[in-house]
């Protein structure tokens, strides 16, 4: 039954893009955008249906030197990605501020990783992005985490459901990246463009998390 509703939103992100095949001009998407191997395969996919512009609000990461190493990867995919490929990619980047973001998930410092903290999470990282989509008249809103291994795309697709309903200007684009292979396709383009992969999600907590798994296996 669960596996049934996953589908679901595969079925609804291939259901879109035919319809779009109809359209005269590509529409645009705005894709919050968590790194660059998260980025690699689906901005190149998306980019052939629509005018893709990527927005990197990830105030969870934690330390800063982590949230400007990822953008910084992600801006170099892209840049060989506009120039190999002839593509139109753009990066909106916002201002980092991840103090009073950490404060926000404070409450919830107890959560494992895929609780209600992570929950918040997303939810305050597309509700940013979905916000900027809206008063900038974009046609379409997603968000990149579907292709996570690590985050289940269900979830991920309730939050932008929810959140359509507050800017109903931006049809939310439903989305599961990691069906057709989407992650050894993210695998194969992240070996080919050597990226940079991050050994933890992103926020305080998975940092402090990775620097116990990495204590632990040094000790055995
Ligand atoms: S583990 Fe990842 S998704 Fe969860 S709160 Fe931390 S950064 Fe956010």
């Amino acid at each position: 039954m669960r596996a049934q509703k996953k589908k679901k939103y595969y079925y609804l992100q291939l259901q879109t893009l035919q319809e779009i095949k109809g359209f005269e001009s590509k529409p645009s998407l705005l894709m919050h955008v968590c790194c660059g191997v998260c980025a690699s395969y689906v901005a190149l996919y998306l980019s052939e249906y629509f005018n893709l512009t990527l927005y990197y609000n990830n105030d969870n990461i934690y330390p800063e030197e982590e949230y400007n190493r990822r953008y910084q990867e992600l801006v170099r995919l892209i840049d060989e990605y506009n120039s190999s490929y002839k593509t139109d990619i753009r990066i909106i980047r916002t201002e980092y501020d991840g103090i009073n973001y950490q404060k926000r998930l404070e409450p919830l410092a107890e959560e494992p990783e895929k609780g209600k903290r992570c929950l918040l999470c997303y939810t305050l990282r597309m509700k940013q992005a979905m916000q900027y989509a809206s008063d900038n008249n974009f046609d379409y809103f997603t968000t990149v985490m579907t292709i996570s291994r690590q985050k289940d795309s269900e979830v991920l697709n309730k939050v932008g459901e929810r959140l359509a309903l507050l800017f109903p200007k931006v049809k939310y684009f439903y989305s599961d990246f990691k069906k057709d292979n989407g992650l050894l396709k993210t695998a194969q383009f992240s070996n080919k463009y050597d990226l940079y992969r991050q050994q933890y999600c992103g926020c305080y907590y998975s940092y402090n998390d990775y620097l116990l798994r990495k204590e632990r296996k040094n000790e055995q």
